[in-house]
C-alpha cells in the first residue's frame, strides 16, 4: 500500500483499510483544520487506487470495512468513485462497507440519484463536519457551507439510504458565540438525524492532528468549563431517534459515550459528574 503524507481517518475505523484515493482536502479552507494544509489537492489515478487493491488483497479477512482516504473523497467525479466501489465489492465481497469523509457540498453537487448508485454500491456511510449550525460561526471559520446546506445534505444521504456521523466543534464560536453556537447546532442536529454523532474541541497545537486554535483567526482555546458547559447544552437539547454519541476524539477532555434516545440522562449525570470536580 502507498500513503502520501500524513494520513487521518475516524477513531471508529480504527480497523478498517485505509485507501487513500484523493490527496489531500479539495477545500482545504476551514480556519481552524490544520490536517491537509502540507498536501495540495489531487486525485490519485485510478492505476495507482487499483494497485494498492490489489496489494490490499493479501489481508483479506483481517478487515471488516474499507475507508477511503484523505478529506474528502466525494469530491471525485461520481463515474471514478462507482469504478473503486464496484472493484472492492468484487475483490471484497462481504465486507460490511465502504465510508468516506466528505462534505456537505460533494453531497448536494452530486443529489439524491448519484448518492443512491453510490450507496448501492456499498458505500454506507459519510463523516461530515458539520462543526456549527450557527451560519455566523461557519462564516468566521471559513466552512463554505450554510447551515441550511447541511440540513440539506443529510436529507440527500437520507434518501439515498446512506448513514450520516457527524461531528461538532466545542469552543469553535469562542465565548462570545457559544450559546448561539451550541442552540443552532443543537437545532441543525435535529433536523439532520445523523445516526453518529462526535464531539470534538478546539484544541491547542496540532498535536492531536486536526483541530487547533489559530489565534490570528480569533480561534481559542476554551475553558474546559465553556466546553462541559456547551457538551451538556447540547446533550439537553438533542431530540435524536436513532443516534449513538461520543466524545472518543483524542482532542477531548473525557469520554462519554451513549445511545441518546435512551441513555441521554446517564450521559448528562455524567457530564454534571465531571463538572462538580470543577468547582
Ligand atoms: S475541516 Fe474538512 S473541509 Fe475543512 S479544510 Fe479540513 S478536511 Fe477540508
Amino acid at each position: 500500500m502507498v500513503y502520501e503524507g500524513v494520513i487521518y481517518r475516524p477513531p471508529s475505523e480504527a480497523d478498517s483499510l485505509l485507501v487513500q484515493v484523493t490527496i489531500g482536502c479539495s477545500w482545504n479552507k476551514c480556519t481552524f483544520c490544520s490536517m491537509y494544509k502540507e498536501k495540495q489537492y489531487r486525485i490519485r489515478s485510478m492505476e495507482e487506487i487499483m494497485a494498492d487493491l490489489r496489494e490490499a488483497e493479501r489481508y483479506r479477512g483481517r478487515f471488516r470495512r474499507i475507508f477511503l482516504c484523505d478529506g474528502d473523497a466525494l469530491a471525485l467525479p461520481t463515474s471514478f468513485l462507482a469504478k473503486i466501489l464496484e472493484d472492492i465489492a468484487q475483490r471484497f465481497p462481504g465486507i460490511d462497507g465502504v465510508r468516506v469523509y466528505a462534505s456537505a457540498r460533494d453531497v448536494l453537487q452530486k443529489g439524491t440519484e448519484d448518492m443512491r448508485t453510490l450507496g448501492g454500491l456499498g458505500l454506507d456511510m459519510a463523516y461530515i463536519g458539520l462543526e456549527s449550525g450557527s451560519d455566523k460561526v461557519l462564516s468566521a471559520v471559513n466552512k463554505g457551507i450554510t447551515k441550511q446546506e447541511m440540513i440539506d445534505a443529510a436529507a440527500v444521504l437520507r434518501n439515498a439510504g446512506i448513514k450520516q456521523s457527524i461531528s461538532v466543534i466545542s469552543g469553535l464560536g469562542g465565548e462570545e458565540l457559544s450559546e448561539e453556537h451550541i442552540l443552532e447546532t443543537a437545532d441543525a442536529l435535529n433536523k439532520m438525524q445523523p445516526e453518529y454523532l462526535g464531539l470534538l474541541v478546539l484544541h491547542e497545537g496540532e498535536d492531536v492532528g486536526l483541530y487547533y486554535v489559530n489565534e490570528e483567526k480569533g480561534l481559542r482555546v476554551p475553558s474546559s468549563r465553556q466546553v462541559l458547559t456547551e457538551m451538556r447544552l447540547l446533550v439537553e437539547r438533542l431530540e435524536l431517534e436513532n443516534c449513538f454519541f461520543t466524545s472518543a476524539h483524542v482532542s477531548n477532555y473525557f469520554y462519554v459515550k451513549g445511545r441518546l434516545s435512551r441513555e441521554k440522562q446517564k450521559i448528562l449525570a455524567q457530564i454534571d459528574s465531571v463538572y462538580s470536580e470543577l468547582r
